[in-house]
């Protein structure tokens, strides 16, 4: 099974996939995208992000290499390379995505049964905006670009497999514990 998530940024999508890879380490992990961003802090090529340039990614794409990809924000590419899936299968792992809305419902239509999406749900707007600058990795011009993003985000919900509304952090893990329980008896 392939989990996807998605979630307006700031919900809690990295704190809820870091969970599942800190209790789980050698059940799953995290498929690596390409993005024409700069690093932000501590990131590293090859860790959190392939960093490529605008030119690698559309030749990238003129390549077909890309299962998904979306100008997720103005002038700023995210995609995940068909090869990724493979390497981390054939590793012997379940892959986990972390991925924008669009891309997310992209990605379940293309993977079909093969993968459980899940929309993290923040429990307001405004505790959106307090935990991206909490975080304080991300300037105020686009804090304020990804909470104008954030309205339109929620109402993709309805096309996820699972929402779990990360209000309470404990609670939030045992929704998602719950959820891979489930798949697992599933297939036992
Ligand atoms: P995303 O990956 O969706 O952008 P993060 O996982 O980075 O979001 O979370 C944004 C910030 O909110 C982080 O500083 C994180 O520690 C904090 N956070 C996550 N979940 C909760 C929660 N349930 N209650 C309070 N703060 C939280
Ligand atoms: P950030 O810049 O905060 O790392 O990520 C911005 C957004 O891009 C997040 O919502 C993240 O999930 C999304 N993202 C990361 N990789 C991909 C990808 O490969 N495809 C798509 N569609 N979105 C991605």
């Amino acid at each position: 099974m392939i989990y996807i998530f998605c979630a307006p940024s700031g919900s809690g999508k990295s704190t809820m996939v870091h969970h599942l890879l800190t209790k789980h380490p050698n059940l799953f992990e995290l498929s690596i995208s390409c993005t024409t961003r700069a690093p932000r802090g501590q990131e590293v090529h090859g860790k959190e992000y392939y960093f490529i340039s605008v030119d690698e990614f559309q030749q990238r794409i003129k390549n077909d290499e890309f299962i998904e990809y979306e100008q997720v924000y103005e002038g700023l590419y995210y995609g995940t390379l068909k090869e990724e899936i493979a390497r981390i299968e054939s590793a012997g792992r379940q892959v986990l995505f972390d991925v924008d809305v669009k891309g997310g419902v992209n990605l379940k239509r293309i993977l079909g049964d093969r993968a459980t999406s899940i929309f993290i749900c923040p429990p307001s707007v405004e505790e959106l905006r307090c935990r991206l600058e909490g975080r304080g990795d991300t300037s105020p011009e686009m804090i304020e670009k990804r909470l104008a993003k954030a309205e339109e985000e929620l109402s993709y919900q309805k096309y996820f497999d699972r929402v779990v509304v990360n209000d309470d952090l404990h609670h939030a893990f045992e929704q998602l514990d719950g959820i891979i329980e489930e798949n697992r008896d599933i297939r036992r």
